[in-house]
């Protein structure tokens, strides 16, 4: 019998900030993964964004995301030795002389003005087409969350501490002091397992809705551009003429089998403002983490007090999960309360009605 601190299930963006907060600290992990190719880690566009663009709003907590996220992905460049962080603006696409002047008046607000250029740019690229110009959002990027899966898991691997299956609800003991599986013994266990969540017979009570969403991967040849066009649409570069159009959002189908009719719907939107010859090259989906009150779900089951939830990262996770990381761990090491916000408590009527 192994024993460990901690024992996480699921390697996304919510399992890998949590291990590396783990990691400073000098905690004992072991993950387990099921190594599931659709998860919404794997697919994501990774953009980073403090607005929401469609109303030129602050997104929740923006700015305290991003101040703990950008530092933890720079720590894992160097951890890992790759680039994940690719700076870059986003040029939203106005649909209108309304829109316009709603970007003014964004940009005239101090709480926006550090995101927002006042200017309107009138063309990006020869073939992007917009009669209403272009506002530029600064201070934004993306994130390489697929390369960053891909990387931590062999980084875990190396030090055989990942265990690459599907987890065992059975095989789980939990005692007062420790919880077991298998041939671990741990003082806790974290349940990150994003959408799985809804297969996990603890938490299943937690209202993770899941919202689908597809992207595709295009080639285009004519269009070189290194800033994210953001219309009904994002588009993404990804380097040598590649780039990512997503996404869509879908609260029915909980499937992660991409569709005809959304691949339609994006390369519809995208036919509005893009004038040169592509091809699609690849076509992903999967399930975002999403909750009903677009909160996380952070913390202790109410009545094991060493197993947690680490999830409803939603539709942010690349600002949302070093922030909410690092939440659940000071409340677990240094008993720090869990802001209401985020703290599971909140849904304990579901589970005492
Ligand atoms: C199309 C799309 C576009 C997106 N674009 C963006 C974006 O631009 N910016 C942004 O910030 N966010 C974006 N998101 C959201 C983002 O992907 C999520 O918020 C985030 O990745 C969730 O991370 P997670 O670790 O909670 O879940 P996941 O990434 O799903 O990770 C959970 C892990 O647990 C594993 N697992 C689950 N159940 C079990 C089990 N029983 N046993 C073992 N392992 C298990 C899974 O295989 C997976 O590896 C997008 C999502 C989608 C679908």
């Amino acid at each position: 019998m192994k024993t460990l601190d901690y024992i996480v299930v699921g390697c996304g963006l919510a399992g890998i900030s949590f291990c590396n907060i783990l990691k400073q600290n000098k905690k004992t992990v072991v993950v387990v993964d099921n190594a599931k190719k659709e998860s919404s880690s794997m697919v994501a566009g990774g953009l980073y964004n403090p607005l929401v663009l469609k109303r030129f709003t602050k997104a929740w907590n923006a700015e305290q995301q991003l101040s703990v996220a950008l530092p933890v992905y720079a720590q894992l460049e160097q951890d890992l030795n790759i680039t994940l962080d690719y700076k870059t603006p986003v040029y939203r696409l106005f649909a209108s002389v309304e829109e316009q002047n709603n970007w003014f008046e964004a940009s005239d607000n101090p709480n926006l003005s550090a995101y927002l250029s006042p200017k309107i740019i009138k063309e990006v690229h020869p073939h992007i087409q917009n009669n209403f110009g272009f506002g530029k959002v600064i201070n934004t990027g993306r994130i390489d969350t697929a390369l960053l899966v891909k990387a931590y898991k062999k980084h875990l691997s190396n030090s055989n501490t990942l265990l690459q299956e599907e987890f065992d609800y059975n095989s789980l003991q939990i005692q007062e002091t420790c919880v077991t599986y298998k041939n671990y013994n741990a003082k806790q266990i974290i349940f990150a397992e994003g959408f799985g969540l809804k297969q996990n017979p603890f938490f299943n009570y937690l209202p993770l809705d899941g919202t689908k969403g597809e992207l595709l991967t295009l080639h285009i040849p004519d269009l070189d551009i290194s800033c994210v066009l953001k219309s009904s649409v994002f588009l993404i570069p990804l380097g040598n003429h590649y780039y990512r159009l997503g996404a869509t959002y879908d609260w029915k189908d909980k499937t992660t089998q991409p569709t005809l009719a959304s691949k339609d719907a994006l390369l519809q939107k995208l036919n509005r403002f893009l004038t040169c010859k592509f091809t699609v090259v690849n076509h992903f989906a999967s399930i975002r983490p999403t909750v009903n009150d677009r909160r996380p779900l952070v913390g202790a089951h109410p009545k094991y007090h060493n197993v947690y939830a680490l999830n409803g990262l939603g539709t942010r996770g690349v600002m949302i999960g070093p922030y909410v990381a690092q939440k659940l761990y000071d409340a677990i090491e240094y008993k720090t309360p869990l802001d209401n916000t985020i703290a599971i408590s909140r849904y304990n009527k579901l589970l005492f009605p």
